[in-house]
């Protein structure tokens, strides 16, 4: 083999001289909050932005129905605008309590089951919790169920867990159903339930889920369902809560 000439060894030598002190000096700007994105125009800038990696929201909120889809109607009564109104507070309560959470949807916008999938998936959230109203053609039906995935290993335990805050809101407790082929909760990679709080169709309920009251209790049962749930399978979800 061909010993290196003592000229390529100086260049050598001279060039790794130069990494160091590069590197060096990146270090040191990395270490005094400068970033790249200061010394490079805007469009080569946006190439580098590095956003923090957020963690996954500890649960995610998904109002039923929207925009040009109401769900269950009853006179000028829509579904789309209760189960936001109750989402809503929800959101409320989660953000006082400290508890990471991500909307769906908080306006009257059409989001569709598709791309509300894809957002739980791709934010990888603990738990998914979906809010609609029931209805039915015999108005004389009412009251509040948890539906759940019965091929989720966890659905049906965190589906009673719910319900045992929110069964009782309206005047019948109708317990948990399972619904295999509801695609909010077939295709979500975490466990999820989804609500039917009251019957849109029964006179009763819908007056009552009308009412800003109401929608506020029935928020708080939810987030109480959503603490007892993260309590038994994320109970590091409340602990980041506490410490803040
Ligand atoms: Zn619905």
């Amino acid at each position: 083999m061909k010993r290196p000439s003592e000229r390529s060894l100086k260049i050598l030598i001279a060039l790794l001289s130069v990494a160091v002190i590069l590197l060096s000096i990146i270090t040191f700007l990395a270490k005094n909050g400068f970033s790249i994105k200061n010394i490079l125009p805007n469009s080569i800038a946006s190439e580098f932005s590095m956003k923090p990696i957020e963690p996954p929201p500890a649960v995610i909120i998904d109002a039923g129905h929207g925009g040009w889809e109401p769900g269950a109607i009853n006179g000028s009564i829509q579904e789309k605008d209760i189960t936001l109104a109750i989402a809503l507070q929800v959101e409320k309560i989660l953000k006082e309590k400290n508890i990471s959470y991500l909307m769906i949807r908080n306006d009257d916008t059409f989001v569709s089951l598709e791309d509300r999938i894809k957002i739980a998936n791709e934010k990888a959230c603990k738990l998914f919790v979906s809010i609609h109203n029931n209805s039915f053609s015999d108005p004389s039906q009412r009251g509040v169920l948890t539906t759940y995935n019965p091929y989720s290993e966890t659905g049906e335990d965190i589906a009673r867990i719910m319900q045992s805050q929110i069964g009782d809101l309206c005047e019948r407790n109708r317990d948990l159903m399972p619904r295999p082929n509801l695609y909010v909760l077939r295709y979500t990679n975490m466990p999820s339930i989804l609500l039917e709080i009251g019957f849109i169709s029964n006179k009763e309920d819908s007056k009552l889920l009308t009412t800003a009251s109401f929608q506020k209790k029935c928020a708080n049962q939810i987030v109480l369902g959503i603490e007892d749930i993260l309590a038994k399978y994320f109970p590091d979800e409340l602990k980041s809560s506490e410490e803040h």
